[in-house]
């Protein structure tokens, strides 16, 4: 019998073998066609009961299977999981395609949602017949059969579009190596990074050094390397990718993709492919957007020209550099940071061993939230390091199951990040609680010493255990509304809110403790942390910035008469823009989240999530970073309620107005 295909709670991952998925994910992909044959072969009118309910509660066991497969494809995989993997993707799409395209469903779904307003729904209700109806209608449900060939040949074209950007970004990143063979060469690097470049010269059996446009290769060559020149020359390689006159040139492929998307948008109703995006976001309008992003550029410019003057000087004294250019940047504010704080990352290890800050970030859960964790050893676990944790309430009421997979091993990609095996959801009024998990590739233990994080682990274990919570304190009726189910705007508030804390003296001194002798971390370290961790926050803002409005401005207008990459990204850089321009770079044509990945029109969620953690933070900042009504007023507001409301809403119940920019802008020594 397939394991999978029988009754299960946690995940079996011990009994499962690999030849397992591919013949459950087809049974069940099956299973959940019937049942949507069921709900279209209803004979009554549709209604939010026999309809939109059943639809969300549709392919549950192949919901569960799939996030057990995909799960294992990133933290313990092999050739044979990667073959399922291709394998199973194109079924699940189809899959997919065939529900969207469902005719006869559809004309329900929107049946039902036609008259919602002459039922009384729930907001919970609203959101998901909402949810529902737009995952059809942004797909060209509502469209003519012309209009839907149309819409399909777009589609097409444009995926094909975004593959082809990203094999050319590839096929340049890999074209470049700079090979160096004089010691002096790599004088400034540190000892790691010239091994690696050793390495990589020996794999390629060349005597000296290799250095690529990888980025382990990259950054630290451009932070340490004493060699203007080759500095230089290594910026400009990566600053021309996909830009030259060869097959790989992207210039006509950006065109290509902005004014395919804006057809598309106009197809489907929208001004822009920028206001087709922002529809289901928390900033909604690209008018928000760009009215928010110059709000921060106005605080941000000033600060960052200080910051650039500054460090213009400092060059100018240490090297006589005149100009500051781009491949500059990186190398001064390193050694001006390093003159500045002299922070050693080594010094701060000894006090964030990570069985500490485990149980200070449960210990803090447990301030904030009353709840407790309980390390169980039997729950099924896919590697022997995952850790599993029994989650309940003060009243020892069950809450979720908690699985931590920490260090790095073959198999599992880089990286961090949160995931669930199974969701929350009430279903014939139980409340079913979520399995979530984080998987993290922190620092190893030694035989000689236990796991000491990094400063910056410490603040990723925060950030992902942020997630966590926003999953496992849960509580929604339908699952595809509940925890991180949210739209990508506000979807790091969790995370990012929790990484405060751990600049905070109250609560480092519940964990940030030396592993050998106890000692509390010494307080002029945290402030030197805090402080340097706004090191050049105006500049990096600014930089922030110009990303999201050049991505701003290739999707939130006709982009019908735009003839040249280069010129049009000149004026969109025109108000952020510090360093001299390069006329043979150009950003756009390596740009690959907003042309490959699926950043387009989202590129300001990273600044849009950072005012809102701020914001809410500051919150606590005034009442107490473990005041009860705060922390209660977070968790019924937004950590439990997912999306079953619009966030703007949940966010100004939650904090009593909408957020503003001035905590961001004060944490960030802005103002
Ligand atoms: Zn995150």
């Amino acid at each position: 019998m397939n394991p999978l295909l029988q009754y299960f709670n946690t995940a079996p991952f011990s009994k499962i073998s690999t030849k397992d998925f591919k013949p459950a994910i087809k049974t069940e992909i099956e299973k959940t066609k019937k049942e949507i044959d069921v709900i279209v072969s209803n004979t009554e009118t549709p209604t939010f009961e026999n309809t939109t309910v059943p639809l969300d509660f549709t392919g549950e066991k192949l919901g569960r299977i799939t996030s057990i497969f995909f799960n294992l494809n990133s933290a313990e995989t092999n050739d044979e999981i990667q073959k399922i993997a291709k394998d199973i993707s194109p079924w699940l799409s189809e899959f997919k395609n065939d529900v969207i395209l469902n005719e006869a469903l559809f004309q329900r779904v929107k049946m039902v949602y036609d008259s919602k307003d002459s039922v009384s729904l729930t907001p919970e209700q609203s959101m998901l017949l909402e949810k529902q109806y737009k995952s059809f209608a942004r797909n060209g449900a509502n469209l003519n059969d012309l209009e839907k060939t149309e819409l399909r040949k777009i589609d097409t074209e444009l995926s094909k579009l975004s593959l082809q950007f990203g094999e050319n970004v590839l096929a340049e990143t890999n074209a470049f190596q700079m090979h160096l063979r004089n010691k002096d060469d790599v004088a400034g690097l540190p000892e790691s990074v010239q091994e690696a470049a050793q390495q990589l010269a020996k794999e390629n059996k060349k005597e000296g050094w290799i250095f690529t446009l990888g980025y382990p290769s990259y950054i630290p060559f451009m932070t340490y390397s004493d060699n203007r020149e080759l500095r230089k020359k290594l910026a400009v390689a990566a600053g021309k990718k996909a830009f030259q006159k060869n097959e790989f040139n992207n210039e006509l492929i950006v065109l290509d993709i902005v004014k395919l998307r804006h057809q598309r948008a106009n197809l489907l109703g929208y001004k822009t492919h920028a206001h087709f995006v922002l529809e289901d976001r928390m900033a909604e309008t690209p008018e928000k957007v760009l009215s928010f992003s110059n709000e921060l550029l106005l605080k941000a410019k000033p600060a960052a020209q200080k910051e650039f003057n500054e460090l213009e000087t400092y060059a100018k004294k240490l090297d006589n550099i005149d100009q500051l250019q781009k491949w500059d940047g990186a190398y001064y504010a390193e050694k001006l940071k390093k003159e500045r704080f002299n922070l050693d990352q080594e010094i701060l290890k000894p006090y964030f061993k990570l069985e500490n800050v485990i149980a200070g970030v449960f210990t803090i859960a447990t301030k904030l939230y009353d709840l407790q964790f309980k390390e169980v050893f039997d729950i099924d676990k896919y590697h022997e390091n995952v850790k599993t944790y029994n989650v309940t309430d003060t009243n020892n009421n069950f809450i979720a199951v908690f699985y931590a997979d920490f260090h790095p091993r073959k198999g599992k990609q880089n990286g961090a990040w949160m995931t669930s095996y199974k969701p929350q959801q009430i279903k014939n009024e139980i409340n079913e609680r979520p399995h979530v998990s984080i998987v993290c590739n922190f620092t190893k233990p030694t035989e000689t010493k236990p796991s000491l994080l990094t400063f910056n682990e410490v603040t990723t274990l925060f950030h992902e255990f942020g997630h966590a919570l926003h999953g496992m304190l849960a509580n929604t009726t339908y699952n595809s509304l509940a925890g991180t189910s949210v739209s990508w705007d506000f979807v790091e508030l969790p995370s990012q809110i929790l990484e405060n804390w751990c600049y905070e003296k109250e609560a480092l001194e519940l964990f940030a403790k030396h592993y050998e002798t106890g000692e509390v971390i010494p307080m002029e370290y945290v402030a030197k942390i805090k402080e340097s961790a706004s090191f050049h926050e105006g500049m990096q803002t600014l930089r922030q910035l110009s990303f999201g409005l050049l991505d701003m401005q290739w999707h939130g207008q006709n982009p019908s008469e735009i003839t040249s990459v280069k010129e049009f990204e000149n004026e969109a850089f025109a108000e952020t823009k510090l360093y001299p321009d390069g006329a043979e770079n150009c950003m756009s044509t390596a740009f690959s989240h907003i042309f490959q990945g699926g950043y387009s029109a989202g590129y300001y969620s990273y600044k849009w999530a950072e005012v809102l953690d701020a914001d809410a933070f500051e919150y606590f900042l005034e009442k107490g970073i473990f005041n009860k009504e705060v922390a209660a007023k977070f968790k019924e507001n937004v950590l439990s309620k997912g999306g079953t409301e619009k966030p703007m809403e949940l966010y100004k119940r939650f904090r009593g107005q909408k957020a503003k920019p001035d905590a961001l802008l004060k944490r960030a020594g802005l103002i």
